[in-house]
C-alpha cells in the first residue's frame, strides 16, 4: 500500500535548529486537522521536533520511500496566523535572523512545549429538553434536583469542585445527573486573572468623557478615513505634548473595533503606561471590550491565557511593549505605535527588530492602518512623511491653550566658576525648588543616568574605577558599598582612597538619583517628601506604583528619577522639572545623541504645567549653545528636524540609508581584530554594490564580559539586496570556534 500517493505533502518549519521549511507526507488520520500555522511534531534526522506548518502543498518531489510523515498535531487551533508566518519569513530576511528565532519570539513558550492551557473541570446542563418534563425522574434523588435546579437557575457551567463543595454534595450526585443525561461534564481554562493586570488601580482622573477639540477631530476623521478604505495606510500623528493624542488613538480604535476588527495598541514600556492602560480599560469596557495587557513580566501560564483568548477572538484588543506587536489577533485593522520614536522599540538580542517598523510591515500584510504617534517623531518618520510614504495629522495645541513650560538654560560652566567643587544642583534650580516646596507645588528633578548608580571618578586625578573583564566604568551603590559592573555583574568593595593618587575625595563623586535625593532632602525643610524613582524599582511592581500614585495623591513632594519619568506620566500639579544633566546624551559616541537628547529634553519640558498652572522647566547643561538644546527650549521640531537631516544627509547616515552593524566578539583580542580585518579584505577583493563600508574598529564597549568586540559599519539604500550578497560571502568565510559575529539591521545603539 502507498499511502504517500493518498496524502498530501506538506511543508514545516521546525522548530529545534533548522532553518529552512523541510517537506513531510500527512497520514490521513491528521489530514482533517492540518491547517497553516497548525504546531505538529515531525521527525527531524534521528530526533523529534516540534514545528509549524507553513504551507499546505510542497514543490518538492521526494521519491515515496525518502518521505517522512507528521507524528502528531498538538493542538487544535492553529498557534499562528497566515499573517504572522508572512512577518516571520520577512523578519526573518531583513534582520538576517533566523526564522527558528522569530517563530520562538512569537509563539509563548509554554504552547511551544506543547504543554496544554491549564483547564478546569465544570458541570453544566446537557441539551435535553424539555427539563421540566422530566424533572420528576429526579423525585427520589432530592439531592441530584436540587443540584439540577442549581444550573438551571445559575443558566450557565459552573465549577464543578466548588460547586459540590458549597452545596455539600459528593461527586457522586453530578455524576448521577450526568448518567441519567440531565448534565454534562465541560472543561474550561482557567483564566489567570492577573494578565486583566494590576498595574493600574481605579483612578480619579479617567471617568471624563471628553468633547474632541477641532484639531482631535479633524484627525479623527482622517484615521477613519483611513480605516474605511480597508487597504494599507501608515499615519504619523504629530502632537505636541498635552495635545490629547490618547482621545485621537481612541476613536480611531472606536472605528475599527466598528468594522469587526481588532487593535494592537504599542507602548515603549507597559509599566510606564498606567494612565494609558486604565484610560483603555475604561473607555472599551462600556462596550463590553476586554483589553489584553502584554508584558514581558506575564508568568508563563499568564502568557499562555491572554494568548488563548487572543487567538479565540475573545479580546479584541491588545496592548503591551514591542512583543505585543506579535499578538495572533484576528482580522487586525489597526495598530498603534504611541511614542514611536522610543529606543525601547528596537529589540537588542536576537532577533533585533524595530517594533514600529514590524508593525507598519504587519499593517501591510493585513491592508490595516498603523498610527504612528509622538510629540518627537523620529528622523525615520519625519523622513518617510516627506516621502510620501507616510500620511501626517498634527494637533499643534495643548488642550485649554496651556502653555508650553517656560525654559531656563543654567549655564553650568559659570556655575561651576562660581564654586570650588563644580556644583550638583545650580543656584536657580535650587531657589526654584524651594519656592515650588513653599507654595504647594509639586517639582521632578531628571537625570539621565540609569537606575542610581554613580561613577566612581577622582575628582583630584580623574582616575575612575573600571571593571576588569569589561571597558566601562564600574558603578557605586551606596546601599552597601560595593562597586558593580552593570555589564557583567561583577562585584567588589569600593576603596576608601583613590587607588591612584589617595585622595579620600574619590568616594563623595557622582550624581545617581539617590545623591540627588540626598541633595534635595537636606536643601528643604524636614518636613519635606522626596522620593526617587528608579530602574531597579521596574522589577518591583508594587513599589513603583504605590510611588506614582502618592506622588500623584500630593503625598510626595519632589521626584527624582531616570529617563524613565519622562514618558507619559501625567502629573497635573507639577510645575517645575530640572533636568540635571542635559549633556550626558551629547557625550555618547552616536550619531543620534542629539537627536534623543532633543527628544528627552522636549519630553521632559512636557511634563511640567499639565494642570492649571503654568509649568517651568531649568535645564542644567555644560554646552548650552548645542543645537539639541536650543531647539528643544522652544520644542522646535522643525528648527532641529531640518538642521539634523542636513547632517545626516551629508554623511549619508540614517534615515537616509540603513545602517548595519556587523560585530565580531571573541576572547583575544588579537583573534578577533584579525578576522574582522580579514572580512574586510575579503570583502574589498569582492566588492558589494551600493554600500559604503566603515572599520573594523573597536566597539565603543570594547571589552563585555571578557570579550573583545571589534565591528564594522554597513550604510545602505536597501536592506536585503545587500544581505543577499553579504551571506554568499559570508558562507565562504570560515569562523574560528571561539569568534562570534552578529548583524544588526538598523542598529540603534553602538555600543
Ligand atoms: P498627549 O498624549 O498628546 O501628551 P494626552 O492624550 O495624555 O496628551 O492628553 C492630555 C490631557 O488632556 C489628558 O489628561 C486628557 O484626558 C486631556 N484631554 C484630551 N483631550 C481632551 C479634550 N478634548 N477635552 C478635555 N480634555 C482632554
Ligand atoms: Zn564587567
Ligand atoms: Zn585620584
Amino acid at each position: 500500500m502507498n499511502l504517500a500517493n493518498r496524502s498530501q505533502t506538506i511543508e514545516v518549519q521546525p522548530l529545534g535548529g533548522f532553518n529552512q521549511a523541510l517537506s513531510y507526507g500527512v497520514s490521513e488520520k491528521h489530514a482533517g486537522l492540518i491547517q497553516v500555522g497548525s504546531l505538529v511534531s515531525v521527525p527531524l534526522g534521528p530526533r523529534r521536533t516540534l514545528g509549524i506548518v507553513s504551507s499546505l502543498t510542497s514543490s518538492e518531489n521526494l521519491p515515496v520511500g525518502k518521505l517522512k510523515y507528521v507524528s502528531a498535531v498538538l493542538r487544535e487551533e492553529p498557534v499562528l496566523s497566515s499573517d504572522l508566518l508572512a512577518l516571520a519569513r520577512w523578519m526573518s530576511d531583513y534582520y538576517a535572523s533566523s526564522v527558528e528565532a522569530v517563530l520562538e519570539g512569537m509563539i509563548p513558550a509554554s504552547v511551544r512545549d506543547g504543554t496544554n492551557s491549564k483547564t478546569k473541570r465544570m458541570l453544566e446542563l446537557s441539551n435535553r429538553e424539555p427539563l421540566e418534563a422530566s424533572m420528576s425522574a429526579l423525585d427520589r434523588s432530592p439531592k441530584q434536583k436540587l443540584l439540577l435546579e442549581f444550573l438551571i437557575k445559575e443558566g450557565k457551567p459552573v465549577a464543578w469542585l466548588e460547586t459540590l463543595k458549597k452545596l455539600k454534595m459528593g461527586d457522586n450526585v453530578a455524576k448521577g445527573l450526568i448518567q441519567k443525561g440531565f448534565a454534562k461534564e465541560s472543561r474550561d481554562s482557567v483564566k489567570r486573572v492577573a494578565y486583566a493586570d494590576d498595574l493600574t488601580d481605579s483612578q480619579e482622573d479617567v471617568a471624563v468623557e471628553v468633547k474632541l477639540t477641532d484639531e482631535q477631530e479633524k484627525a479623527a476623521k482622517e484615521i477613519k478615513q483611513d480605516l474605511s478604505t480597508g487597504t494599507f495606510k501608515t499615519r504619523m500623528l504629530l502632537g505636541i505634548t498635552g495635545s490629547g493624542k490618547t482621545e485621537v488613538y481612541f476613536e480611531a480604535m472606536e472605528e475599527a473595533l466598528a468594522q469587526g476588527g481588532s487593535v494592537l495598541f504599542l507602548v515603549p514600556e507597559v509599566a510606564l503606561a498606567p494612565q494609558t492602560v486604565s484610560r483603555l480599560r475604561h473607555r472599551f469596557r462600556k462596550h463590553g471590550e476586554d483589553v489584553v495587557v502584554w508584558h514581558s513580566h506575564l508568568s508563563a501560564g499568564e502568557r499562555l491565557d491572554a494568548w488563548s483568548s487572543i487567538t479565540r477572538g475573545e479580546a479584541r484588543i491588545v496592548v503591551g511593549a514591542r512583543s505585543a506587536v506579535f499578538a495572533p489577533v484576528p482580522r487586525l485593522r489597526l495598530i498603534v505605535v504611541d511614542e514611536e520614536h522610543e529606543p525601547a522599540y528596537k529589540q537588542e538580542d536576537n532577533p533585533r527588530y524595530h517594533g514600529r517598523d514590524v508593525a507598519v510591515y504587519r499593517a501591510m500584510l493585513n491592508q490595516a492602518v498603523c498610527l504612528l504617534g509622538s510629540a518627537t517623531p523620529s528622523l525615520e518618520t519625519l523622513r518617510n512623511v516627506t516621502l510620501g510614504k507616510y500620511e501626517k495629522s498634527t494637533l499643534s495645541k495643548r488642550i485649554d491653550g496651556r502653555e508650553l513650560p517656560l525654559i531656563h538654560l543654567v549655564d553650568m560652566r559659570r556655575e561651576s566658576q562660581r564654586e570650588k567643587v563644580p556644583p550638583i544642583l545650580s543656584q536657580p534650580l535650587i531657589e526654584a525648588l524651594r519656592q515650588r516646596y513653599t507654595d504647594r507645588e509639586q517639582s521632578i528633578l531628571f537625570l539621565n543616568r540609569r537606575g542610581f548608580n554613580t561613577t566612581m571618578l577622582c575628582p583630584d586625578c580623574g582616575h575612575v574605577e573600571q571593571c576588569k573583564d569589561c571597558s566601562i566604568a564600574m558603578t557605586f551603590h551606596r546601599t552597601d558599598g560595593y562597586l558593580r559592573c552593570h555589564l557583567c555583574s561583577y562585584r567588589k568593595p569600593a576603596p576608601r582612597a583613590c587607588p591612584s593618587c589617595q585622595s579620600f575625595d574619590i568616594r563623595k563623586k557622582g550624581h545617581g538619583t539617590q545623591r540627588i535625593e540626598d541633595i534635595v532632602s537636606s536643601l528643604l525643610p524636614r518636613k519635606a517628601v522626596v522620593m526617587r524613582i528608579d530602574a531597579d524599582m521596574m522589577t518591583k511592581k508594587n513599589l513603583f506604583r504605590e510611588v506614582l500614585n502618592d506622588f500623584r495623591r500630593g503625598k510626595i513632594d519632589v521626584l527624582v528619577g531616570t529617563q524613565m519619568i519622562a514618558k507619559g506620566l501625567d502629573f497635573p500639579n507639577v510645575t517645575l522639572v530640572g533636568v540635571v544633566d542635559a549633556d550626558l546624551p551629547l557625550r555618547m559616541e552616536d550619531f543620534r545623541a542629539s537627536e534623543r537628547a532633543f527628544q528627552l529634553l522636549v519630553q521632559v519640558g512636557g511634563r511640567a504645567g499639565r494642570g492649571d498652572r503654568a509649568g517651568e522647566v531649568y535645564i542644567q547643561s555644560y554646552a548650552p549653545h548645542a543645537s539639541s538644546i536650543q531647539y528643544s527650549r522652544k520644542a522646535d521640531l522643525e528648527g532641529f528636524s531640518e538642521e539634523e537631516m542636513e547632517l545626516r544627509e551629508e554623511f549619508g547616515y540614517p534615515p537616509f540609508r540603513h545602517l548595519i552593524r556587523h560585530l565580531f566578539r571573541g576572547r583575544s583580542s588579537e583573534k578577533v581584530e584579525f578576522y574582522a580585518q580579514q572580512w574586510r579584505n575579503l570583502l574589498d577583493a569582492n566588492p558589494i554594490a551600493n554600500v559604503d563600508i566603515k572599520g573594523p574598529a573597536p566597539a565603543p564597549l570594547e571589552k563585555i564580559k571578557g570579550y573583545y568586540r571589534y565591528h564594522l559599519l554597513y550604510l545602505t539604500q536597501s536592506v536585503t539586496p545587500f544581505l543577499s550578497e553579504f551571506q554568499k560571502r559570508r558562507k565562504e568565510f570560515p569562523l574560528d570556534r571561539d569568534i562570534h559575529d552578529i548583524l544588526d539591521v538598523d542598529c540603534h545603539q553602538l555600543s
